[in-house]
């Protein structure tokens, strides 16, 4: 057995070195043929060191996204991981699947502000494997019937550090609060996306991108022990689920080796010492986020990668101290009642990120003027 192609963009990030750790036994399986990180030059020259990358194809290129395109379709990969941050990630997700690579995707800003010119790429014959959680839970639980019998998927989210609390008590949050994550250790964007529940919001985009199933049978359910990661209910009202305790590692196995599992067990469940898993519907009123992206979701067109790109001007501006957590949502719906527009190709899709990352900024200003 040839060892598989591996290229990873974004390597020294959460996903990216939790990709590493599960590859790094399995060297026989899987090669590394290139990596690609941000800033972090020092941990990226030991990764190379340590898999025998190349140097020219070990890049810092992480915020350039021709590199990383240019990465994604080497020509010995078979799976690119693009675990890329933010909306930066697009070329290399449209550049792998034209390649027709099998696509691990952790990088769900590509697929929801690109959703239609990922369709088209789709179509050529790439594949993409969900890396997220909770997709990676629905991919796993439509083995068990085919699309035509799904009833809903349903979206598990832990609710983040902030849930139980009402708009009003969240005026005053600090970054340090929003980033302290209940049960999933991640990077900061995606830590403050889950606080504010966008990050959920993005992923019934993602779950609708990915599965093709309309915004009226998604829905999402607080679980705040993170054990059950996502569920499809089928017409003769049977739910799949798929239960592991919280360890990236998992979808990311099985995004790399996809259809065949791991033979190592990353989050295997103790049900002796498990207790109560408890659910309940999300507060839509403390959390507008994630009511926004179903509004940007249904709307389609240029209004999901509107809804993205002003999150991030919004997330960074709150990271920055720029503005409280809660104008996070309000700078995004100021955005969106702007206007999005219509979205045919990939420029399009860099013009609705560009117009809403000015008009973003220019909401974050009037806010820390005032
Ligand atoms: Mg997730």
């Amino acid at each position: 057995m040839t060892a598989r192609g591996v290229v990873i963009l974004g390597s020294t990030g959460s996903i990216g070195t939790q990709a590493l750790d599960v590859l790094r036994t399995r060297r026989d399986e899987y090669r590394i043929v290139a990596l690609a990180a941000g800033r972090n030059r020092e941990l990226l020259e030991e990764q190379a060191a340590e898999f025998d990358v190349p140097s020219e194809l070990a890049r810092a290129c992480a915020d350039d996204p021709a590199a990383l395109a240019e990465l994604a379709a080497h020509p010995d990969a078979e799976v690119v991981l693009n675990a890329v941050v933010g909306f930066a990630g697009l070329p290399a997700t449209l550049a792998a699947l034209d390649a027709g690579k099998r696509l691990a995707l952790a990088n769900k800003e590509s697929l929801i502000a690109g959703g239609p010119v990922v369709a088209k790429a789709r179509a050529g014959g790439g594949e993409i494997v969900p890396v997220d959680s909770e997709h990676s839970a629905v991919y796993q639980a439509l083995r068990s019937g085919a699309i035509h019998e799904v009833a809903r998927i349903v979206l598990t989210c832990s609710g983040g550090p902030f849930r139980g609390r009402t708009r009003h008590d969240l005026r005053s949050v600090t970054v340090s609060d929003a980033l302290a994550h209940p049960t999933w250790n991640m990077g900061p964007k995606i830590t403050i996306d889950s606080s504010t529940l966008m990050n959920k919001g993005l992923e019934v985009i993602e779950a609708h991108e990915l599965f093709g199933v309309g915004f009226d049978r998604i829905e999402v359910v607080v679980h705040p022990q993170s054990v059950v990661h996502g569920m499809v209910e089928f017409t003769d009202g049977a739910t799949i689920a798929q239960l592991s305790m919280p360890d990236m590692r998992l979808p990311i196995g099985l995004a790399l080796g996809a259809p065949r599992r791991l033979d190592q067990p990353f989050g295997a469940i103790d049900w002796t010492s498990l207790g109560a898993l408890t659910f309940e519907s999300p507060d839509l009123g403390a959390f507008p986020c994630l009511g926004l992206a179903y509004d940007a979701g249904r709307a389609g067109g240029g209004a999901p990668a509107t809804l993205n790109g002003a999150n991030e001007v919004a997330v960074q501006a709150f990271l920055d101290g720029a503005i409280p957590w809660v104008a996070i949502p309000d700078v995004v719906d100021e955005v969106l009642q702007r206007g999005t527009g219509n979205v045919d190709d990939v420029q399009d899709v860099l013009d609705a990120d560009r117009v809403a990352r000015e008009h973003a900024t220019e909401a974050v200003l009037r806010r820390s003027a005032a």
